[in-house]
C-alpha cells in the first residue's frame, strides 16, 4: 500500500530543491481573516435561506469557514492572496472541515468533493496572481483536518473501549477529502492539528490509496498539537513517540502547529528536530488566547520568537497557527531570511 516505486510529482521535486535552499514559509490562519469579514448566516449560505451553492441542507451554516470556498470564492481567494504576497510560498486550502465527518454537523456531506476540489482551485488562482507579479514560485498545500472524533480514545468516560469513529471510517472520509484536493491541483497534502495519531494514520493511509490512483505521489507534510503541559499529545505522545509513527509515510515534513504560542511550542520542536530524519515544520498559534478567546500577540513578537527556532536550526518550514495575519506571515518571512535551512540528519 505505501508504494514508494510511484513517481513523484513535478512540485515534490521543485519545493523538496527549494527546501534545502532556504526555510520555506507557510501561510496563517484563516479564521482570523474570515472572522474580521462579519458574514451574516445569508453571507455564508450565499443567498436568503438555504445554501446558494449546488448542495441542500436545512441546518444553520454560519461558522461553516469551508462552505464559504462555494458561496464567498472571491472573498477566500483574497486572503489566500494576501498570505502569497506577505511572503508564503506554501499556501494551505480552506478545507480544514471538509471531511463528511466534520460536514455531518452541518449536513453538507455531499457538498465535500466540491468544498475539496474548489478550495484547491481557488488557492491555485490566488497564487498564480502573485506570481504574475513577482515571479516566486508558489505552491498549494491541500489542508486535511483531524475531524471532530477520536479513533484511538473514547469519547464516554463510562466506556473506555467505545469509539465514535474507526479507522476505516476516516480512511473513506479522508480519501473522498484527498481525491477532491488532487483533483483541484493541490501540490501538497497537509495533515495538520493532530491530536489523535490513529487518526492521522487513517489520512496516511487514505493518501497513498489515491496517490496510486493518480499513478503519483505528492509530497505529505505532517503536523501534531501538544496539548498539554506535558509535552504530549491529546493520544499521549511525546514528539519523539509521535514522529516513530509517522515515520513510515517517509513524509516531506514533520512538524508542530496549534495549541501554543511559539515559545511554549519551543522544547518541542527541538525534540523532533533531533530525531526526525526528515524536513521540519512549525507554525504556533499568536500566542496564548485571552479571555475572550482572541489573540494579541503582535506580528513582531511572534517573528522574534519564530526567528529563535530558525537561529537554533530547528525548522525547515515555518508559518502560522491560530490568531495570526499576514502582516504576522510577513514579519516571520523578513526574520527568518537571515538563516539557512536546518540540516536533516543522516
Ligand atoms: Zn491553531
Amino acid at each position: 500500500m505505501f508504494n514508494f516505486h510511484l513517481p513523484r510529482t513535478a512540485a515534490f521535486e521543485q519545493v523538496q530543491t527549494l527546501a534545502r535552499e532556504r526555510i520555506l514559509i507557510l501561510d496563517g490562519a484563516m479564521g482570523t481573516q474570515i472572522q474580521q469579514l462579519g458574514l451574516s448566516e445569508e453571507d455564508y449560505t450565499g443567498h436568503g435561506s438555504g445554501c446558494a451553492c449546488r448542495h441542500h441542507s436545512d441546518h444553520p451554516q454560519k461558522g461553516n469557514n469551508d462552505l464559504l470556498i462555494l458561496t464567498q470564492p472571491q472573498a477566500i481567494e483574497e486572503i489566500h492572496f494576501k498570505y502569497a504576497m506577505a511572503g508564503a510560498d506554501i499556501v494551505e486550502t480552506n478545507t480544514f472541515s471538509a471531511t463528511t465527518i466534520a460536514q455531518a454537523d452541518y449536513g453538507l456531506e455531499a457538498a465535500v468533493h466540491d468544498l475539496n476540489a474548489d478550495g484547491a482551485r481557488i488557492v491555485r488562482r490566488a497564487l498564480d496572481r502573485a506570481t504574475a507579479i513577482d515571479g516566486r514560485p508558489r505552491f498549494v498545500a491541500g489542508a486535511v483536518g483531524p475531524t471532530n472524533r477520536t479513533a484511538s480514545l473514547s469519547p464516554d468516560v463510562n466506556n473506555p473501549g467505545y469509539r465514535a469513529v474507526t479507522f476505516d471510517d476516516l480512511r473513506i472520509a479522508y480519501g473522498q477529502q484527498v481525491r477532491g484536493l488532487i483533483e483541484g491541483g493541490a501540490d501538497l497534502i497537509l495533515i495538520e492539528t493532530i491530536f489523535d495519531t490513529l487518526n492521522a494514520k487513517a489520512a496516511i493511509f487514505a493518501c497513498f490509496e489515491a496517490f496510486a490512483e493518480h499513478g503519483a505521489r505528492l509530497p505529505l507534510m505532517i503536523s501534531g498539537t501538544i496539548t498539554d503541559a506535558s509535552g504530549r499529545t491529546l493520544s499521549g505522545q511525546t514528539p519523539t513517540a509521535f514522529w516513530n509513527s509517522v515515520r513510515h509515510a517517509r513524509p516531506f515534513t514533520v512538524g508542530l502547529n496549534c495549541a501554543l504560542g511559539a515559545s511554549a511550542m519551543r522544547p518541542h520542536i527541538a525534540e523532533l528536530a533531533s530525531v526526525a530524519e526528515t524536513f521540519t515544520c512549525a507554525y504556533p498559534n499568536a500566542g496564548l488566547p485571552n479571555a475572550f478567546g482572541q489573540y494579541d500577540e503582535g506580528p513582531q513578537d511572534t517573528a522574534v520568537q519564530v526567528a529563535d527556532f530558525a537561529r537554533e536550526g530547528l525548522v525547515n518550514v515555518v508559518g502560522g497557527c491560530c490568531g495570526t495575519t499576514p502582516d504576522h506571515i510577513r514579519a516571520i518571512a523578513e526574520a527568518v531570511a537571515p538563516f539557512p535551512p536546518r540540516k536533516v540528519p543522516a
